[in-house]
């Protein structure tokens, strides 16, 4: 069965509550399609007014983080069910933002996937090389490495479900977009990897995006890939440009 690509915007730390309702509105009609699945992933304080101001559309609300307890000291953090109560259905785990100035690491990670799944929520797990290390020739090695611990005790039902953001991060808000072989490339990587972590089944039912200064102009050639089931978009997915990248055909 063909997988249904699946557009994500990333909003990172912008967007106040009204400027959240303001932006939902006006990408409202820009972004309707059955094509593919469309989801904003925004800060948490503007989950609950975004939420308000899609209804009725396909546009569905995600969150950009989450903690992997389930509630308590942790002064600062948003629960899991704090997001499954407000309604939210995907989360962003593992942006190299995150993993670069909050320290993330790959354990934390998997420890938030865990939680994610245990809740519900499809987690959007990202991954992705420096700079450095694509130089040095580990992209794969070290993609490989992220995706192996990030899936540590996740089922094969579970993994099925699951979106993968291939994210250079040489690529991420700096214009410069991977090319489409590049991209091809480590995607396929990480759909083999998912097959010896699992099976086929799995591989050929999980979703990988692709992430890294994605715009109208390379969306077309990079969705037309066979392992790329669609993007994480962070700076257009602030504007209008959003919606030509989901209607990339
Ligand atoms: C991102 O935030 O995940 C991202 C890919 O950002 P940008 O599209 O701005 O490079």
């Amino acid at each position: 069965m063909a997988r249904k690509k699946i557009i994500a915007g990333n909003w990172k730390m912008n967007m106040t509550p009204s400027q959240a309702v303001a932006l939902v509105n006006e990408l409202k009609p820009l972004v309707a399609t059955e094509e593919a699945d469309v989801v904003f992933c925004v800060p948490a304080i503007d989950i609950i007014p975004a939420m308000e101001a899609a209804k009725g559309s396909n546009i569905v609300i995600g969150a950009e983080n989450m903690y992997f307890e389930e509630k308590g000291a942790y002064t600062g953090e948003i629960a899991p069910e704090m997001l499954t109560d407000a309604g939210v259905k995907y989360v962003i785990i593992g942006h190299s933002e995150r993993r670069e100035y909050f320290g993330e690491s790959d354990e934390d990670v998997n420890k938030k996937v865990l939680k994610a799944f245990e809740h519900g929520i499809t987690p959007i797990i990202c991954c992705g090389e420096t700079l450095a290390q694509r130089e040095q020739g580990v992209t794969m090695d070290f993609v490989r490495m992220q995706i192996k611990i990030a899936f540590q005790n996740v089922t094969a039902d579970q993994a099925k479900t699951a979106v993968i953001a291939y994210e250079p991060i040489w690529a991420i808000g700096t214009g410069k977009t991977a090319t489409t072989e590049q991209a091809q490339e480590v995607c396929a990587g990480i759909r083999a990897c998912i097959a010896e972590i699992y099976d086929e089944a799995t591989a050929e039912a999980i979703r990988i995006q692709y992430g890294g200064s994605v715009n109208p102009a390379t969306a077309p050639e990079l969705f037309a890939q066979p392992d790329i089931d669609g993007g994480l978009v962070g700076g257009a997915s602030l504007k209008a440009d959003f919606g030509k990248i989901v209607n990339w055909k």
